[in-house]
């Protein structure tokens, strides 16, 4: 195929406003997949993505379309994560495209991740088709939504597409728009060989499958190629196009989009933006933008059953044969035995690993509070980088300790403001900015430690909101604060997991909260439990649990052995999910209590 008749676009769109649904329907017009193939969301291909209802991993899509000129065309959709967690790759499907269809719901409007998108795109100098999308809704405003994009991201909306990717409205114009207004690749074929890796997957019998986009050059079945981050070299076994099922083929040519395998052993290996070239002609210079995934979010998994350890430590190198951004070491915690320390791109990220490893792996897990990285600068200058709370030397030992802040976008409609500057006020949140985007909805900008977002903020944001507000963030860098590590003392004994990093200013109320909160989700048990927060050796809260009354067993008057048994059987399934420390039988719910403090 001709160059002049490739083009690449991506979709950008705010969870729900119809990116898979519009996506399907590209699909379905172009014959690309036969109707009765259709799958609801046929991009979304992981189980947990389909229940949730987002795109964690991005997929592309090839699609023959035969334009109203009456020439043929290839056009490629690469498809892009929706989630803030998932920002870098979003910025390499990006690179690889050369324009974007901005879907905005016609019925809400613009939304912070749209617009943490769309600048994206705008950066990278895509031409961006906006469609306002559910015109279907009656509640659908399209001249409203176009106004809006146009005042905030100053993108002329007068030719906007006006589509119902649910009834198939607006479709053809949009294949029509993607034909006429976004520019082909540039015809790079004579250069030696680039090609950007903007996705890829772990697959048992051929090893990993590479997504890629060729930048410049040409690359043919049975090249030996370098990826030049890595070093590494592989013979390519298998090339092939994504329609959007893997077709072979012998060679793609500068821009065109496909699939490669090479018995590659760890996704690791092949890692989102690194750049293909030919071991034999290498091209002088990578394609700019490589970084590596850096965890943000760290916390400690341990299995219910020390048993399962080696299960467990399984299952994480099995899974980061497929997910390169998961980081594990061994974690060796005096309250809860043997486990590993992870780390994780952000909350979701986090999420989606603990359920993987609880569903396709079957373990039972402990998952203790999310820790973020702090920068201990001690005496002597040095920095040390601290991933878990328990690990913070003394105060004696350092100078300072400094940690990850970000700058917070959230829109909101108008009457929600207060209570979210409320909120952002408890969270250590800087005001910085705030901006009328429309009479009806603000953008507010803050600058805030991580850490206060990591614990619980997006759900205390919606709950605020009743769901109407989007937040966006980024990380800025680091910054100095007063930080005191928190220890949690169950029966006189410090229970590392529980340590936490606070704010001096914060330390009082959190540590009453949490001791009070930990009375609560801890059961009674033969003997009275005192619970303790502290710092250094001074106690700043204590709470105790009652002994539990010896009568629960005594119900059963006259030994009727089958109720005992019946009995204790029930406890015996109230203390699943349950780590001993000590003599004490601690839930999961309490090592996440700090989260639950609001
Ligand atoms: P995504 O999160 O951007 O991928 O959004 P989805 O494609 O999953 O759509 C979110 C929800 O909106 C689903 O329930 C869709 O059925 C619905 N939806 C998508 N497009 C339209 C549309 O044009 N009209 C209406 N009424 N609903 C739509
Ligand atoms: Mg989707």
């Amino acid at each position: 195929i001709a160059v002049s008749q490739i083009r690449n676009f991506s979709i950008i769109a705010h969870i729900d406003h119809g990116k898979s649904t519009l996506a399907d329907r590209l699909l379905q017009a172009t014959g690309t997949v036969a109707d009765r193939e259709m799958k609801e969301q046929f991009l979304d291909n992981m189980d947990l993505e389909r229940e949730r209802g987002i795109t964690i991993k991005l997929q592309a899509a090839r699609m023959d379309y035969t334009a109203q000129d009456g020439q043929q065309y290839v056009l490629n959709l690469i498809d892009t994560p929706g989630h803030v967690d998932f920002s870098y790759e979003v910025s390499r499907s990006l690179i690889a495209c050369e324009g974007a269809l901005l879907v905005v719901d016609a019925s809400q409007g613009v939304e912070a991740q749209t617009l943490a998108n769309v600048y994206l795109a705008l950066e990278h100098d895509l031409e961006i088709i906006p469609v306002l999308n559910k015109i279907d809704l009656p509640g659908s405003d399209a001249d409203r939504v176009g106004q809006e994009i146009e005042e905030i991201i100053g993108l002329d909306c007068s030719g906007a597409i006006h589509a119902s990717a649910k009834q198939g409205l607006g479709i053809t114009e949009i294949l029509e728009s993607v034909v006429l207004l976004v520019p082909p690749p540039e015809d790079n074929t004579h250069k030696p060989l680039r090609a950007l890796i903007f996705d890829s997957y772990y697959d048992a019998y051929r090893g990993v499958i590479v997504y890629f986009r060729v930048m410049d050059g040409l690359v043919n079945k049975g090249d030996r190629v370098r990826l030049m981050a890595s070093g590494k070299e592989y013979d390519i076994d298998e090339l092939g196009v994504l329609s959007p099922n893997q077709i072979q083929v012998g060679s793609l040519h500068a821009g065109e989009v496909g699939y490669f395998a090479a018995s590659i052993k760890a996704v690791a290996d092949a890692r989102v933006g690194d750049t293909i070239t030919l071991a034999k002609a290498r091209a002088p210079e990578p394609l700019p933008g490589y970084a590596e995934a850096k965890p943000m979010v760290f916390c400690g998994m341990f299995p219910t059953d020390a048993d399962q350890y080696p299960d467990l430590r399984e299952a994480l190198e099995k899974l980061k044969l497929s997910d390169a951004a998961l980081k594990y070491e061994p974690e060796t915690s005096s309250a809860m035995g043997f486990g590993f320390r992870c780390g994780f791109l952000g909350l979701l990220h986090m999420e989606i690993v603990q359920e993987r490893l609880e569903r396709e792996y079957n373990l039972d897990l402990i998952t203790t509070a999310p820790s973020v990285i702090y920068k201990v600068v001690l005496l002597d200058g040095s920095e040390i980088y601290i991933d878990n709370p328990s690990t913070l030397p003394a105060p004696q030992g350092r100078d300072h300790i400094e940690e990850p802040y970000v700058r917070l976008d959230i829109i909101t409609p108008e009457g929600y403001v207060g209570a979210l500057m409320e909120l952002c006020q408890t969270r250590r949140g800087t005001f910085k900015d705030m901006k009328y985007l429309t009479p009806e909805r603000t953008t507010l900008m803050y600058e805030m430690p991580l850490a206060e977002v990591v614990t619980d903020f997006f759900d205390q944001m919606k709950s605020r909101t009743k769901g109407y507000a989007s937040m966006e963030y980024q990380f800025i860098g680091y910054r100095t604060n007063e930080l005191v590590r928190m220890d949690i003392l169950i029966n006189g004994d410090a229970v590392d997991p529980l340590a936490s990093i606070v704010h001096r200013d914060k330390a009082y109320y959190m540590g009453k909260a949490l001791v009070e909160k930990l009375k609560e989700l801890i059961p009674r048990h033969q003997f009275k439990i005192p619970l303790q927060a502290s710092i250094g050796s001074r106690v700043i809260a204590s709470e105790s649990i009652p002994a539990l009354r010896k009568d629960v067993l005594a119900k059963c008057y006259g030994g009727d052995i089958s109720r005992k048994k019946k009995l204790l059987q029930k406890q015996a399934k109230g203390k699943k999910r349950m780590k001993s420390i000590g003599t004490v039988d601690v839930p999961q719910e309490a090592f996440m209590a700090v989260l639950k403090l609001d």
